[in-house]
């Protein structure tokens, strides 16, 4: 795995660093995009909420003409909401200090937070001359990857498993006109077949998307700037977030890491990775196999064997929650990291309660996608367990827009039985779509052969 570190003091001198300048930042910007083309100005810079803090993610350069490669289409533009009735139902004592915070990235471009990643993935993609893009995904990273390429007019390939997929989300993807390619394994397969295709296949030229990208945890980080902004600069007790593929913990960690060593803050909130029941391998391999981070050189061999376990025992992930969806996360590593950096905790919910404590921000008033959901049952079961006090200050980071899954929505209220797009190819009998720009997706074996002829020339 890569990790991306700076020499601080010639990229962001001591004398420059205020929060002042990121907050002034935000209040004064040109409302217009660059639409991912080039010309980006610094006013267009500033109306991103990624790039606005851009000296805590100094790896872009300008070129010799003062414009830089920075590709932006103005997202990470989200909010802190001071969620004081969902707070009042969970417990917290809001009369003595606590209080609980949704930080909503719904609010991004393409409806995750996955946008603050792909910024800088991008950004590096370019600054590299790369100009074919791919990722695995179930649903988010492909369609930010998607939109993105889009826009900077890059050829997108998405490779989506035979487990879960949002239609929305999926929706994105083709309507962004990415070449979507449905191999016949679950996302864990379909995540190794993509890294063997960038990895080991340089002369096809394919740039990886996916989160083991270390440029896409930088722009990640963003999200905690974005959430002591909203505090005033105040340091939260704790954050929790759901726990897929492990990115945006270890992004999150990294962030406090970097400013502590900036002296910007003096104490770091803790962290709640929260899991799905049925993708609960983090939980297993802290709870239960003990595995720390212990400067590096963890307990590599208590992860092979649960791995090797998963493998005896055909253990795939399975969880309503399909954005956290995945049995063998890329950033374990870093996630242990995470969670001695930020004195770290993981817990495990059940899908009834993920959809449950899902609703409840819908019920409130904001609204969010499964996935996202598990963070405020994360914040429940902690309260629950006392590890969260009632007047401890919580940052809950709701991961994806409400209507990225509507079909678990409308389940819950209904009953009516939910359209999760399984296996939905199967069905032949559709006509073939006749749309000037129609974009079906490519059914094809788990096979590295195989999906380099359907990737095309
Ligand atoms: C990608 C995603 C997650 C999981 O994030 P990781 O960084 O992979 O742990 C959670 N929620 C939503 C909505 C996502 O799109």
């Amino acid at each position: 795995m890569l990790d991306i570190a700076y020499d601080w003091d010639r990229a962001f001198p001591a004398s420059q660093r205020s929060w002042s300048m990121f907050e002034q930042r935000g209040a004064s910007f040109t409302p217009r995009v660059a639409g991912g083309g080039r010309g980006v100005t610094d006013s267009m810079l500033n109306f991103s909420g990624v790039w606005r803090f851009r000296e805590l993610l100094p790896f872009w350069k300008h070129a010799p003409n003062g414009q830089s490669d920075i590709v932006s289409v103005g997202e990470g533009r989200t909010n802190l909401q001071q969620a004081d009735l969902l707070a009042q139902h969970l417990g917290f004592d809001l009369d003595n200090g606590g209080g609980l915070f949704l930080e909503y990235e719904g609010f991004n471009p393409s409806g995750s937070f996955k946008d603050n990643g792909m910024t800088a993935a991008f950004t590096h993609a370019r600054m590299v001359g790369a100009s074919r893009v791919a990722c695995a995904s179930t649903g988010n990273t492909s369609a930010s990857l998607a939109m993105y390429a889009a826009l900077t007019g890059m050829e997108a390939f998405v490779f989506i498993g035979e487990g879960k997929i949002a239609y929305g989300k999926l929706s994105q993807a083709l309507d962004y006109g990415a070449k979507t390619l449905q191999v016949a394994g679950d996302f864990d397969a379909c995540l190794a077949r993509v890294r063997a295709i960038a990895e080991t296949r340089p002369e096809l030229g394919v740039y990886l998307m996916n989160s083991v990208n270390p440029f896409r945890l930088e722009g990640q980080k963003t999200i905690m700037l974005r959430i002591l902004e909203g505090l005033n600069w105040q340091i939260p007790d704790w954050i929790v977030v759901p726990g897929g593929n492990l990115g945006n913990c270890s992004a999150f960690a990294k962030a406090f890491m970097e400013l502590k060593d900036l002296g910007m803050i003096d104490r770091i909130p803790r962290l709640a990775i929260i899991n799905a029941m049925g993708a609960r391998t983090l939980d297993r391999i802290v709870n239960e196999q003990g595995v720390v981070w212990n400067g590096g050189r963890y307990e590599k061999s208590k992860v092979d064997e649960e791995y090797a376990r998963m493998d005896r025992e055909n253990d795939q992930a399975s969880t309503v929650a399909s954005a956290i969806e995945i049995n063998r996360p890329v950033n374990l590593p870093k996630a242990l990291r995470a969670i001695e950096i930020m004195d770290g905790v993981v817990r495990s919910f059940d899908d009834e309660t993920i959809v449950e404590h899902k609703s409840l921000v819908g019920r409130y008033g904001f609204g969010c996608e499964p996935a996202s959901g598990a963070s405020i049952a994360g914040a429940r079961g902690l309260l629950e367990e006392g590890l969260i006090k009632p007047t401890d200050r919580v940052a809950c980071v709701l991961t994806g827009h409400q209507l990225k899954d509507p079909d678990v929505t409308v389940n819950y209220h209904t009953g009516l039985p939910t359209k999760q797009v399984q296996r939905w190819l199967s069905e032949q009998s559709a006509e073939n779509p006749s749309g000037s720009v129609s974009n079906r997706p490519i059914r094809v074996a788990d096979d590295i052969e195989a999906i380099i002829a359907a990737m095309g020339e």
